[in-house]
């Protein structure tokens, strides 16, 4: 979206409410967002009430763009801040917000792209938390899961491999010569299978100092996407590997809209509804 769009949807509170409203509800037809009953009835407040299971909910309830006390309008300038890439700081300052409020938001953000995954699941399983707060699973996630990368006509896949731990990488590196080669602390592999390269980072990587990944000219190294997350690697410092799936979803997402619509995707992942955090070992 250019400024222009952009512009008419900020102009009023309302505008951009109706923006976002539009990825709420599929042909204006409202739904309870806990057990997906049709017959509501209106209470105070523009609320309704589910006459099913009487749970009582706004149009945003229980989705992402809820989670922080930003209005409309301030959402959409910070999805544009974050699709220019401005840095946190200097959207705190332009946004008259604290900084640790766009860290949250920027935050949202990326576990709401995270959620739109099919194999969302997975990472939730392995500890990801799906949302802000929420309860602790109890897991911590010492290292990133594998990802299998593959680009097909210059959209780019990252799938999670639930089989393959980082362990499993060290070894098909040691036993069979699969061909490694690191950007600070994140591994990627030559080609695995109908992968391009796997990609991980954690300690489970690095065990020993003897430990290299220093090949070079791995196929990765001449596709478009891998150039375009060793660049924004190169940009973030001290990456944890908590976090990395998060980031990596981010600029899957971020390169598979390269020529147009980011903001509207963002937008649309932001609307969707926060999933259930799994029970642990569930
Ligand atoms: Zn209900």
């Amino acid at each position: 979206m250019d400024v222009i769009g952009f512009n008419d949807l900020v102009s009023s509170e309302s505008a951009a409410r109706r923006f976002f409203l539009g990825f709420c509800w599929k042909n204006h037809q409202r739904f309870c967002p806990r057990c997906r009953e049709r017959t509501l009835y209106r209470v105070a407040g523009g609320r309704r009430r589910c006459t099913r299971c009487g749970y009582t909910f706004h149009d945003f309830s229980r989705r992402f763009i809820a989670a922080s006390a930003f209005d409309c309008r301030q959402w959409l300038w910070l999805l544009k801040f974050f699709e220019l890439g401005v840095p946190p700081r200097d959207v705190a300052a332009q946004m008259r917000v604290a900084y640790h409020t766009v860290l949250k938001a920027q935050d949202l953000v990326r576990r709401a792209i995270v959620a739109t995954a099919l194999d969302a699941g997975v990472l939730y399983r392995a500890g990801l938390r799906p949302g802000p707060g929420g309860k602790k699973t109890g897991l911590e996630m010492t290292d990133a899961p594998v990802f299998g990368i593959i680009e097909v006509g210059g959209v780019a896949i990252c799938d999670i491999m639930a089989d393959i731990t980082p362990e499993d990488l060290l070894l098909f590196k040691c036993n069979f010569r699969l061909r490694t080669a690191s950007v600070g602390g994140v591994v990627y592999t030559a080609p695995y299978q109908k992968y391009q390269t796997l990609v991980c980072c954690g300690p489970a990587l690095w065990p020993a100092r003897y430990m290299r990944h220093e090949d070079r000219n791995l196929p990765a190294d001449a596709s478009g996407f891998w150039t375009f997350v060793k660049h924004r690697l190169a940009l973030v410092r001290g990456l944890s590997p908590g976090h990395f799936p998060l980031y990596l979803k981010e600029w899957e997402l971020r390169y598979n809209r390269r020529e147009g619509g980011l903001l509207e995707a963002m937008a649309k992942a932001l609307c969707g509804f926060v999933p259930e955090t799994p029970a642990p070992g569930g």
